[in-house]
């Protein structure tokens, strides 16, 4: 066989993916590694869909989405966060927020370009970055600070090759958050290096205290940046495959020309639902918020309890604790957790190399099931301490 495309072939498989195909393979596995919702989707959002096989809507749609869903997106940013587009040249639905990722560094990026990444970090930023030709840079994010970024690591990154930073807030792995003050620190690095900022907003629903802020809604760099969204979270609709950016109106036509030739137009029926959620779905993001902060409340508590340093998120639904008191890896702590006691959570390096010493855990699962999960933690880590104290 010819050889295939040096730079895919190259990738490493999701950190993720691991534990769970391990996970998977074991009986009677609590697994606290999924990234998505564990609620499914309002059943009013499922109906709309529904409905719209019965009246014949199976065609495509617009590239860029239907203008009403359009519309419906614009509105909602400018009643939720603030911020202003149009949503006839400024909005492009996509296929999650994936597909808004590739899409900002497909549109952007020329090979050799360098893309500020935080770590640790979302897993499908640096595969999306070089799989566009593009070179990875990358800031520590440090629990005592938070995991927020903060101006002199961000003027220290940049270079004249800096073409975009990846901004994910609130965060995933992290549960970081960045507030109004915390971003208004950097607008003026943003502002004279004229960077790209592509801003992953995917939890800005999932925001617990304070106020979720993008960086658009600073006027002086709002044309920098990129919004990527979605309904995965917000509305627990991840297998609807549905997103959308926001950006301004001559990069918006320049992703719609990528998005045109490989999508075609995002799926007409989750469209339907899309506009549903919109529409009526207000109630359903704050009752699992509600859900998500009770959970949130109960697993940082147990975690801090057992030694397990934990800072308490602000958004997300995942925490991030510090487990380098029990002497183990990253790698050592989640395999030794599977194998003893049946619970799944990830290593902080599937993120990034400044994960370790770190694992994720994601709370997108029900609060008897954290309860359960926290006390068989809490013995694996007494058990580790009295293997230490007998040596
Ligand atoms: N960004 C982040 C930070 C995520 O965690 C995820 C999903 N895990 C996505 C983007 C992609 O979401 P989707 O494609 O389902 O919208």
């Amino acid at each position: 066989m010819l050889p295939i495309n040096e730079t895919v072939r190259d990738l490493k498989p999701s950190g993720i993916r691991k534990y769970f195909d391990l996970a998977n393979s074991m009986e009677g596995v609590i697994s606290l590694g999924v990234g998505e919702p564990d609620f499914a989707t309002p059943w009013h959002i499922c109906e709309a869909a529904a409905d719209s096989f019965k009246d014949g809507k199976t065609h495509y749609t617009a590239n860029r989405g239907t203008l009403e869903l359009r519309e419906l997106i614009c509105q909602y940013y400018q009643e939720n966060f603030g911020v202003q587009y149009n949503p006839v040249n400024e909005a492009l639905v996509t296929v999650g927020g994936s597909e808004g990722v590739d899409l900002c560094f497909r549109t952007l990026l020329n090979p050799g370009d360098e893309v500020i990444v935080l770590d640790p970090n979302y897993v499908a930023y640096e595969p999306a970055i070089l799989m566009a030709g593009g070179k990875p840079v990358y800031i520590t994010l440090t629990q005592e600070n938070d995991f927020k970024l903060l101006p002199e690591d961000l003027k220290a990154a940049i270079t004249p090759k800096t073409k975009a930073i990846m901004l994910n807030y609130p965060s995933n792995p992290t549960g970081g958050t960045m507030s109004k003050e915390d971003y208004a620190k950097l607008v003026p690095v943003f502002k004279e290096s004229g960077i790209y900022i592509i801003s992953d907003e995917i939890y800005a629903e999932l925001t617990f205290d304070g106020q979720f802020c993008t960086p658009a809604s600073f006027d002086e760099i709002k044309d920098q940046v990129i919004i990527i969204n979605g309904f995965s979270k917000a509305f627990a609709m991840t297998g609807w495959r549905l997103g959308f950016l926001l950006c301004n109106a001559e990069l918006s036509k320049q992703m719609t020309k990528v998005h045109q030739f490989i999508i075609m137009s995002a799926p007409t029926a989750a469209q339907i639902a899309a506009v549903q959620a919109l529409k009526e779905g207000r109630h359903d993001i704050l009752e699992m918020r509600k859900e998500y902060e009770r959970r949130r409340n109960l697993i940082c508590s147990r975690l801090n309890a057992v030694g397990l340093k934990t800072n308490i998120p602000k958004g997300t639904f995942y925490v991030f604790p510090d487990i380098t008191s029990t002497g183990l890896t990253s790698d050592e702590f989640c395999m030794q957790l599977l194998e003893k006691k049946k619970i799944a959570v990830v290593p902080g390096t599937a993120f990034g190399v400044h994960g370790e010493g770190h694992i994720r855990i994601s709370y997108a699962t029900s609060y008897n099931n954290i309860k359960i999960a926290c006390e068989r933690i809490a013995e694996f880590v007494s058990e580790l301490k009295e293997k230490e104290e007998a040596k």
